[in-house]
Formats: C-alpha cells, structure tokens, sequence
C-alpha cells in the first residue's frame, strides 16, 4: 500500500512543471491573490502587494527569501500591465534586482496554456490536437530550462498564457499523447508557416537535436505560401542564415523584421533588399500546413507524421 502510494506521489510531482510567469515583465512589486499566502513565516492576508528588499521579498515590514501560496489557484497583477490567473500554486522570489514568480503547473494545465498562446483562436479539432501533441512533447523532453524554474512563459521556450476551453478540450482529448523517438520524448518544435518546406534543426543553425528534424513538403504553404519583403542597412546584415542571427536582426529591428529563415537576398545601394516566404524559424510543425491538412480531414496523426516523419506518437 505504501509503496502504490509513493509511486503515486512519483508521478504526480513528475507531471508537475516549475514555470516562469510574466517573465516578459520587469517585476518590481507584484500583487499575489491566493486562498493562503505566506512569506518569512507568517501568513499574509490575500491579496497582498509584495516588492523587493535586496534579496529579499517584502510585504510592508514582513520579508523573507520566498512567498509561497497554497490552496492550487494563483492570481498574479502588475498594476496597469497584466493580470493572470494560473491552475497552481506560486512562489515569488527576489533573483538580481527582479522579482521572480514561478507557478507549479500540472502538465496537462501547462499544455492547456501552451496551446492558447501558440495557437489562439479556434482552428479544426485535428490542427489544435497535433499542436497539444506537440507542446506536451517539448515539456516532456526538458527540464530547467531556467535557474529558477524548469521553463517560462514566452516564446523562448513555449509561450503560455491562460487555458481556454478549446485549449483545455483539446489538452484532454490528448491526455498523455507525446511524440516519441527510440523512445525518449521529442523536444517538438513548431512554428507559424512555412515557404512550401519546412527546414532541418541544422539548415538554421540550431544546435543537434536527439530527434532528426525532417525538411518535408508542406501543401498549404507551397500553395499560397505568405511572401514577405524587408530591407536592412548593409553593416547590420550577417549574410548568416540562422535563426540565431534572425532574433538578433528582430531585437534590433522589430520582431517581424525578418520573419522567418526562407529568403533571398540582394545589395541595392548599401541596402540589402530581403524577399521571403513564411513565418518563424521553420523547424518541425507547421501551424499553417497543419490547418491546412486538418480543412482537408486529415486527423491529428497525419499531421504529426507528416511533420515528424520519424517519431510515433504514444503515451
Ligand atoms: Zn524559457
Ligand atoms: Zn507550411
């Protein structure tokens, strides 16, 4: 009996992710609503309003290196920028002159607020499934990500925002469902649409992957892909098609400044004139092509094997 509960216990703090909130946002004071709060050893009342205090986080004279909520439900404010709720309880600590919120989320909660932020709206049933596969296998396949938490909450691991019910449906109806590959799970990645064929982890630089990312065909894109131009001074361009050096074009010039790893370029003039097709780093799934399989029937297994040609998709 007790060894069914420890093995229990084992896999419920196993399916629990450690995830960095708000992470976007410099957090200096933070408003923290739970059914319990409690920081330095004392309980707060809720909600209450904390700040920092070196390394320390502080609410009024109480501080302390942690506050902890308890009760499973978390609402985090940053007065005037962003409110958020979350299916979990948080701790709130002080990391370099920052605030640092970071929520306990069942996996299937975390893929629930994967899918409403990487694919908002309400696509066919088999395009969200093959994405709900797909951000369940990339938790699945990492771990601390971050030094506070096993990952966060924007697009530099996969962004999250609150759980719809279509995204909550979708979690569910795929309970469990990763893409595997020899049997580990695959750090799956995806991304918005492509020039007609997406891309192998090496034609942009990333770094190898366990899993052998596949370039495929992708019949929507090819199609009616979505073509793009832009134009960059000659000394800010690497002439390196990475997609490392495509976020450090977009830091410096907007984030869909260069939007994807799918173009030509020419010289005009100290000019570099850029003439593109899709959206974002081309590895893996395509949103775009995955919607258009699923307006086609195809249901979420054709999808995933078409994207990822050589992993199975089992619990
Ligand atoms: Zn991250
Ligand atoms: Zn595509």
């Amino acid at each position: 009996m007790k060894l069914v509960a420890l093995l229990l216990t084992c896999s419920l703090q196993a399916a629990a992710l450690r995830i960095q909130v708000l992470s976007l946002f410099p957090l200096t004071v933070l408003e923290i609503e739970a059914p319990s709060l409690r920081l330095g050893g004392e309980v707060l009342p809720s909600p209450s309003k904390v700040g920092l205090r070196g390394r320390l986080v502080c609410a009024g004279p109480i501080c302390g290196e942690a506050l902890t909520t308890y009760g499973g439900t978390v609402r985090l404010s940053v007065k005037g920028a962003i409110a958020r709720s979350y299916p979990g309880d948080a701790q709130v600590m002080a990391r370099s002159g920052s605030l640092v919120a970071v929520v306990n989320l069942d996996l299937e909660d975390a893929v629930a607020g994967a899918v409403a932020g990487e694919m908002p709206g309400t696509p066919l049933k088999s395009a969200i499934d093959a994405q709900a596969i797909a951000a369940r296998s990339y938790y699945s396949a990492h771990r601390r990500r971050h030094e506070a938490a096993d990952f966060c909450d924007s697009t530099h691991c996969q962004f999250l925002t609150a759980g719809t019910a279509v995204s909550r449906e979708s979690a569910l109806r795929t309970r469990g469902l990763v893409l595997r590959y020899r049997g580990e799970p695959v750090p799956a990645l995806y991304f918005r649409s492509c020039g007609g064929r997406t891309l192998r982890a090496e034609d942009v630089g990333f770094a190898s992957s366990p899993y052998p990312f596949a370039a495929v065909d992708c019949a929507a894109c090819l199609r009616n892909p979505a073509v793009w131009t832009a134009q960059f001074p000659e000394e800010q361009w690497t002439g390196q098609h990475t997609e490392a050096a495509r976020l450090e074009l977009a830091r410096r010039f907007g984030w869909d400044s260069l939007r994807s790893n799918d173009y030509i370029e020419r010289r005009v003039a100290g000019k570099v004139i850029v003439s593109g097709k899709g959206h974002g780093h081309g590895v893996g799934l395509c949103q775009r092509g995955a919607a258009g399989m699923a307006a086609q029937g195809a249901d979420f297994r054709s999808i995933l094997r078409h994207y990822f040609p050589a992993a199975s998709i089992v619990e």
